[in-house]
């Protein structure tokens, strides 16, 4: 009898392993995804996130010259005017590019969603490869 029972206790586990392993793989996967946002080390694959955006190079509002900002939460002062614009109104500044934080290359950047945001999606460097992805929560 307990050799019986081993017998289906181990087809009963085979059978279920079978089934729950390819689903195993996908959690595994997801979850690897999902904490990708919290990795903030520069390497050459890239980066994902806005606090990882690559530096950016804004026109001023008020004397039309070019701002560095080189963190996406720090002021966006005018070396020229001495305007100020707080990191929130970074969308409203017209974007001439992003520069790549490996290589300072000029960065190619677009969209994905242009009727829901209106800052750019992702950043790549034809340079080095560096590739930014603002991954967000939609
Ligand atoms: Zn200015
Ligand atoms: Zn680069």
């Amino acid at each position: 009898m307990t050799g019986f029972l081993q017998v289906l206790f181990e087809t009963l586990r085979r059978a279920v392993d079978r089934l729950v392993d390819p689903l195993r793989a996908d959690d595994d996967l997801e979850n690897f995804r999902l904490s990708i946002p919290e990795t903030h080390t520069t390497t050459i694959e890239g980066d994902t996130g806005w606090s990882t955006r690559p530096p950016a190079q804004v026109r001023c509002r008020q004397c039309d010259s070019e701002i560095r900002q080189s963190d996406p939460h720090d002021v966006i002062d005018c070396p020229r005017c001495l305007a100020e614009f707080p990191p929130e109104e970074f969308p409203k500044l017209e974007l001439l590019y992003l520069e790549c934080p490996v290589c300072r290359t000029r960065m190619e950047h677009g969209q994905r969603h242009p009727d829901r945001l209106d800052v750019p999606e992702w950043a790549t460097c034809h340079g080095c490869r560096y590739h930014w992805e603002f991954k967000h929560s939609f």
